[in-house]
This record gives structure tokens, C-alpha cells and sequence, in this order.
């Protein structure tokens, strides 16, 4: 049988990211990271009823049971992953304009408290995880997960997220998971691919 599960394509080149997150991640991060959970998931999905699901309803029907544990982690951070990528743009982040602006005054304070609350999210986290910027009640939240864990399986709407995994940082930043995230907001974020998904 062959592997249902494809690693998707990055939306940018692995170097485009740099200085702010290197080629040299991007190589591990992508390239041996997302693509173990791609490869994971197909061995495990193999043969079963989620063999040929999308990745969102595999994670939406394994959370939350221990013994779909491999299948619920290799789908949800296939997914995160993918959706981690397309959250950043070569070029973009610091304060949007237009709509997500207004939303950002009108639910988060204004844009510094935002990206106060977001970068402390992700250094919150203890462990691995993801902070996520989501819609959720017609308002914006920030969030943070642990794991695999993520927003697909509640009520929010996703919107960006980062990945505060120490692989996402540690070559280029070591134990400085702040001054990544800071770099990721004010340089990556991609604004427009917020927006598309809140009125998706
Ligand atoms: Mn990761």
C-alpha cells in the first residue's frame, strides 16, 4: 500500500526565513521533524480506518483516547506543522494593518499587550508546546498547548501559531526561547494568512 500521508511543500524557501529562524533549522525542523510525523503516521495509519482521513478529523477522533496516542500525535503535529509554516511569511510580522488591526485593539489591548501576551504564552509553556493566536466566541485569544495538543479539538478557530518545541530554537537561539519568539512576531508573522483563516 502505498503512503496516503505527503509531506506538504513549504510555502517559501528553507533560507528565506533567516536570520530570524536558519536554513539550518529549517533543514531539521521540516526536513526530519514534520517528515518523521508524516512517515509515523502512515506506518500507524496503515490498514486502519484512518487510512486514508484527512489530518484534522484523525486528530479530532484519536483525542483524548491513550490508546490512539501515536496516531493522535504524528496527525496533530503533522497538522500543526503545516499550519506552523504557512503562519509565517519571509518578511512579514510586527503590527498589522487593516482588520486584524482593529480586532487586535479591540480584543487584545492593542498591539503591544498582544505581542506581550503571545511571546509570553510560548515562554510560558513549560516543555514542549504551541502558542496560538485564535478566534474564538467572534473574539481573538491567545492560547497555549502542550505536546501534540492542539486547538483543532475545541471551539477555537486557529489563526497562527509557533512552535516552541526546543527544535523550532535551539540551533539558532540555544536556551533563549523569548528572543525567538520576539524575532518570530516581529519579523514571520503572516497577517494576511490570519485573516484568510478568520474569515475562512
Ligand atoms: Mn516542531
Amino acid at each position: 500500500m502505498t503512503a496516503f500521508f505527503t509531506l506538504p511543500s513549504l510555502p517559501f524557501a528553507d533560507d528565506s526565513l533567516a536570520p530570524v529562524i536558519s536554513a539550518n533549522t529549517m533543514g531539521f525542523h521540516y526536513g526530519k521533524h514534520h517528515k518523521a510525523y508524516v512517515d509515523n503516521l502512515n506506518k500507524l495509519a496503515v490498514g486502519t480506518e484512518y487510512a486514508e482521513c484527512a489530518l484534522e478529523e484523525i486528530a479530532r477522533k484519536t483525542a483524548g483516547h491513550p490508546d490512539k496516542a501515536g496516531l493522535f500525535n504524528n496527525a496533530a503535529q503533522a497538522w500543526n506543522h503545516a499550519f506552523f509554516w504557512e503562519s509565517l511569511l519571509p518578511g512579514g510580522g510586527g503590527k498589522p494593518s487593516g482588520k486584524m488591526a482593529e480586532l487586535i485593539d479591540r480584543d487584545l489591548g492593542g498591539y503591544d499587550k498582544f505581542k506581550a501576551d503571545f511571546l509570553n504564552a510560548g515562554l510560558t509553556q513549560f516543555g514542549s508546546g504551541w502558542a496560538w493566536l485564535v478566534s474564538q466566541n467572534g473574539k481573538l485569544a491567545i492560547l497555549k498547548t502542550p505536546n501534540a495538543e492542539t486547538p483543532l479539538t475545541g471551539p477555537a478557530k486557529p489563526l497562527l501559531t509557533i512552535d516552541v518545541w526546543e527544535h523550532a530554537y535551539y540551533l539558532d537561539y540555544q536556551n533563549r526561547r523569548a528572543d525567538f519568539l520576539s524575532a518570530v512576531i516581529d519579523k514571520l508573522l503572516n497577517w494576511d494568512k490570519a485573516l484568510e483563516r478568520l474569515n475562512a
